[in-house]
């Protein structure tokens, strides 16, 4: 099957940044075979005429917690909520159904906003993983592992011997990637986090987990260690090329040096990091030693939305905001952290993240119809600053169309809110008994 888009502005994100003002891009099968100016020089089994909509690649979102749909909205203003409801109300609650109900939900979401390569991390990934296989997105996919009781393991670390199983039910398919994460640096003990790394290396993947996100992390590994989570990292031999640190708010200069030197890679959650008051990341500093930087939403219940226009905007207001400086970070290089960079830091450069031939046919167009989308002289500019994620008119993942004029084609949303609101029932019960801070 060969698919030919023309027509269309092209931002192939490539590291010339080519762009095609009247451009064609071809698909055959999964994979892009041919990009260019003009009409296109091959026929196809379907032509479609993008009429000037911008075509960039499927966006990349390198660290959410997609199942969480049903704690959206809840205890957004609550001060420490992790460990006052979050944890505690995910270990009495979560079920494999709302896992798989609310991460189908999650995706069908991302993929209206663009978004078609996600890395996760959660609890039963096993059903985040079915939902992804139905959902045709492109996942990473991190079964969590911690040093506490939770809803998938009545023992601490359980996620270990789950996510063995998880890994070698799931290797070889062709869109989902598997893999264990340890939660984070203060929630694994030291020998955990390199038993987690070490099946990250056996099953060569990557290894991600929270890092130098929270105050009381920061004051801990300097009492207990005097240390920063990074150099701690560092000081166990698990700050890698396969690494990859998510918000990073807290780096000293030392440890972006550590972190460029090591080859390890950033999840940037502007997002979710300034909703809770936690700072602003570094990533200036990040950017010009060369460490890949991607922008993760996070979860629906910290980031709220899945939706990649959000991060652009925000990352541009806050990143020029700290910096006091309007003329940092373009607008191509903001869309850049949420394709090719993204891609970079999640080690799939070769495969996704720009549109060039050979790489994977995972394409977004954005109509620029609408009311908010004239005039525009800068398609980069229009991507961050005017677009919403109701401009997202096609979707494309592995060659196949998953929206088509904004409505997903192979997945029922009422449906799937439908499923997922008969299992929230006890869900919303047992929330109840923290409805004082909630
Ligand atoms: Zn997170």
């Amino acid at each position: 099957m060969r698919t030919i888009i023309e027509h269309a502005w092209v931002l192939t994100m490539d590291p010339q940044n080519t762009c095609y003002k009247d451009g064609y891009v071809i698909i055959e099968g999964s994979k892009i075979l041919k990009t260019g100016e003009g009409p296109s020089p091959l026929g196809g089994d379907r032509r479609i005429d993008a009429k000037g909509a911008i075509l960039m690649p499927g966006m990349v979102n390198v660290h959410t917690h997609v199942p969480m749909i049903p704690f959206r909205t809840m205890g957004d203003d609550c001060q420490d909520r992790l460990r006052r409801f979050l944890f505690p109300l995910e270990e009495m609650a979560v079920t494999p159904a709302l896992v798989y109900w609310g991460s189908l939900y999650g995706m069908a979401e991302m993929l209206l906003s663009g978004i078609t390569t996600f890395l996760d991390m959660y609890y039963f990934e096993d059903q985040a993983a079915e939902a992804c296989d139905k959902a045709g997105m492109r996942g990473i996919l991190g079964e969590t592992v911690i040093g506490q009781k939770t809803c998938d393991s009545a023992a601490p670390y359980g996620g270990l011997a789950y996510g063995e199983d998880f890994i070698q039910k799931w290797a070889g398919h062709p869109r989902i990637t598997p893999m264990v994460c340890p939660h984070a640096t203060n929630t694994s003990s030291p020998e955990y986090l390199q038993k987690t790394f070490a099946m990250c290396e056996k099953y060569d993947t990557l290894f991600t987990l929270h890092a130098s996100e929270m105050d009381y992390e920061m004051k801990e590994f300097a009492e207990n260690y005097h240390m920063t989570p990074t150099a701690f990292l560092d000081h166990l031999g698990i700050l890698t090329p396969r690494t990859l640190l998510a918000h990073c708010i807290h780096m000293t200069e030392a440890d972006l040096d550590l972190t460029a030197e090591r080859g390890a890679s950033v999840a940037h959650c502007i997002g979710s990091n300034t909703k809770a008051g936690k700072g602003v990341a570094p990533v200036k500093g990040m950017v010009s030693r060369g460490i890949p930087v991607g922008l993760g939403t996070d979860g629906p219940s910290s980031g709220n939305t899945l939706s990649m226009f959000t991060q652009f905007r925000l990352f541009a207001s806050f990143h020029k905001t700290a910096n006091h400086d309007r003329s940092l970070f373009a607008a191509k290089d903001i869309v850049r952290l949420g394709t090719s960079e993204a891609a970079r830091a999640i080690g799939m450069e070769r495969r996704i993240g720009s549109i060039e031939p050979g790489k994977e046919a995972d394409l977004v167009m954005v109509e620029r119809d609408s009311v908010n989308m004239f005039p525009c002289y800068n398609p980069f500019s229009a991507l961050v600053y005017s677009a919403e994620r109701s401009n997202v008119s096609r979707v494309w993942a592995a060659g196949e169309e998953l929206v088509r004029d904004g409505t997903l084609t192979q997945l029922d949303l009422e449906e799937i809110r439908g499923r997922l609101w008969e299992n929230m029932g006890d869900f919303i019960k047992k929330s109840q008994e923290f409805s004082s801070i909630i």
